[in-house]
């Protein structure tokens, strides 16, 4: 298989930018680095100016770091404008977790798609419940020691913690939407795989693309099966949003990303992300000429061993992965008596 080179993005903004303190990448629309707590240091948030107000685009996490950068940001940067529409890309708690204290804040309607409204509402409502049957069948069929599935049992069910009360109704955001923010139009565009119905804005006539998770410069984007879905093929759901994107984007759209910088080179990057998904299925297909646990594929997919708390989106991975080959019938999966699942090329 032919890898296509990394690939060459340009990168017009400086990396140096302040927390809390928003620059404009274009007339009307404003970078605004929130710091997290965990996870990546920050996310980017989008502010774009209206004629009398803001629209806000990912918030950060229900955390004071990031709720303290927002005070910042409403005393020294709005001017006279209140903010008057908040939009999720997607249900993850660097996205959404401060959207419930944002439109609270400001009266203002929350605006997402239907399934990440909805899984977030599920998967706040779990938190702090004991680990279901289901989810500990799912990672001792992963082949988790003992011990990682009491790390696991001790983590579990913490999805909401970080996400503040959200409100009990939304605006449903769908792909091929036209929203009208500043006097342009902005596009919702749909991505799956990573979350389940992600929403990305494309503005044609700023040239602009509001990726989320969906496309970033540098991180790949985590790509998981939970227990909740142990048969779901998420893989198979981002590899054709890469290629839907890669058909749908300007060569030279300014890509807005939720971490990293915005960059142009979105089909580079897509392709680039593609080939890499495609050469880790080669591989693990070539593995599973014997059987093969997930954490047999940890190295051949991370290239190293894994500490013990990278092991639950390490497995996530793995399995989308293998789900992907067992859906497209290049491998077939086996259980044995100790409930631990075994993976082995088709015959
Ligand atoms: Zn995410």
């Amino acid at each position: 298989m032919t890898r296509p080179n990394r690939p060459q993005m340009q990168y017009p903004f400086s990396d140096d930018l302040e927390y809390a303190s928003p620059e404009m990448v274009a007339e009307g629309v404003y970078r605004c680095r929130i710091p997290l707590e965990f996870g990546p240091p920050y996310i980017n948030s989008w502010l774009l100016e209206e004629e009398d107000g803001w629209t806000v685009v990912d918030t950060g996490m229900g955390t004071e770091v990031s709720s303290n950068a927002w005070r910042k940001v409403f005393k020294n940067f709005l001017g006279d404008k209140p903010v008057n529409r908040l939009i999720a890309t997607h249900m993850h708690p660097d996205h959404l977790g401060l959207a419930g204290w944002i439109c609270h804040k400001w009266n203002i309607p929350l605006h997402m798609s239907q399934t990440e409204y909805l899984m977030a509402r599920t998967l706040i409502a779990d938190t702090h419940h004991d680990v279901p049957d289901e989810a500990t069948t799912f990672i001792h069929a992963a082949g988790y020691t003992g011990e990682q599935e009491d790390m696991y049992r001790a983590e579990f069910g913490k999805f909401g913690s970080v996400i503040r009360t959200l409100p009990h109704a939304f605006h449903r955001l769908k792909d091929g939407d036209r929203l009208t923010i500043g006097g342009v139009d902005w596009n919702v565009v749909i991505g799956r795989g990573h979350s389940p119905e992600h929403v990305c804005l494309h503005c044609p006539e700023k040239n602009l693309f509001i990726a989320g998770d969906q496309l970033l410069p540098e991180i790949s984007s985590n790509i998981s099966v939970w227990p909740t879905e142990p048969e779901a093929n998420p893989l198979k759901d981002w590899l054709e949003s890469c290629a839907k994107l890669k058909d749908y984007l300007p060569e030279d759209v300014l890509v807005l990303p939720a971490h990293g910088n915005p960059f142009r080179g979105a089909r580079e990057r897509l392709a680039y992300l593609i080939a890499d998904h495609e050469e880790n299925l080669a591989k693990l297909l070539e593995l599973c000429q014997t059987p093969v646990r997930v954490p047999d594929c940890f190295v051949t997919l991370f290239k190293r061993e894994l500490p013990d708390d990278k092991i639950n989106l390490a497995t996530g991975e793995t399995i989308a992965h293998l789900n992907y080959l067992i859906h497209d019938g290049s491998i077939i999966r086996e259980t044995d008596d100790k409930g631990v699942n075994h993976y082995r090329r088709a015959e």
